[in-house]
C-alpha cells in the first residue's frame, strides 16, 4: 500500500516537471542545509497536526542569514509559513523561503500561505515536495510562479515526503478518488 502510494506520487511529480517549465528548480547545498533545518522544525509538530501534515519553514536573506523560522504546531493553528513570515517581518522582501511541503493555496481555517508569501515579497521559494492534497496539487507552486517568484521543487524531497508519509498516502487516495468521479 505504501509502496504503491509512493510510486503514484513520483509519477505525479515527474508529470509536473516534464511540462511545468521547472528549469528554475536548481537546488544548492546551502538550500539543502536550510531545508534540513525546516525539516527539524516540522518534526516538532509531528503527532499533533492531524489531519494536517507537519510542516516547517525557514526564511533566509541573500547573505544566508536566517530571518524567521516556523512550524505548524497543531490543526487549527497557523501554518509554518505564517510564523516564519511574522518573524522575518519586512525583511522577507527579496528573501528565500524554504518550506518542507508545497504552500497551501485554498482558504481553509487560515488564508492560503501561497498568497502570504506573495504578499511578503519573497523572491524565491524552495519546496520540499508537492502536496498531493487535491485542494493544493501544484496550485500553490503555480500561484507563486504566476506572481513572478522563483519556485524550486524537490529539495530533500524524500525526507520531506517521509516525514508525512501517512498524510501523503491519504491525500493520494483522496486525489485518486476525486479523479474517478
Ligand atoms: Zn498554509
Amino acid at each position: 500500500m505504501q509502496a504503491e502510494g509512493s510510486s503514484l506520487y513520483r509519477l505525479a511529480v515527474a508529470a509536473e516537471s516534464d511540462g511545468g517549465g521547472n528549469e528554475t528548480a536548481v537546488v544548492t547545498e546551502a538550500d539543502r542545509l536550510h531545508m534540513r533545518r525546516a525539516l527539524e522544525l516540522a518534526a516538532r509538530g509531528l503527532g499533533a497536526t492531524y489531519p494536517n501534515p507537519a510542516v516547517g519553514c525557514v526564511i533566509v536573506d541573500a547573505s544566508g542569514r536566517v530571518l524567521g523560522e516556523g512550524f505548524h504546531p497543531r490543526a487549527g493553528m497557523p501554518h509554518a509559513e505564517v510564523y516564519a513570515l511574522r518573524a522575518a517581518g519586512r525583511a522577507a522582501a527579496g528573501a528565500t523561503a524554504y518550506v518542507t511541503l508545497e504552500p497551501c493555496n485554498h482558504f481553509g481555517r487560515t488564508p492560503p500561505c501561497s498568497r502570504a508569501l506573495v504578499a511578503a515579497g519573497v523572491s524565491r521559494v524552495v519546496v520540499g515536495c508537492t502536496d498531493p492534497n487535491p485542494l493544493v496539487g501544484g496550485c500553490g507552486v503555480k500561484t507563486l510562479r504566476d506572481a513572478g517568484i522563483v519556485a524550486a521543487v524537490g529539495c530533500e524531497q524524500q525526507a520531506c515526503y517521509q516525514l508525512n508519509e501517512e498524510f501523503m498516502v491519504r491525500m493520494q487516495e483522496q486525489a485518486a478518488a476525486a479523479s474517478n468521479t
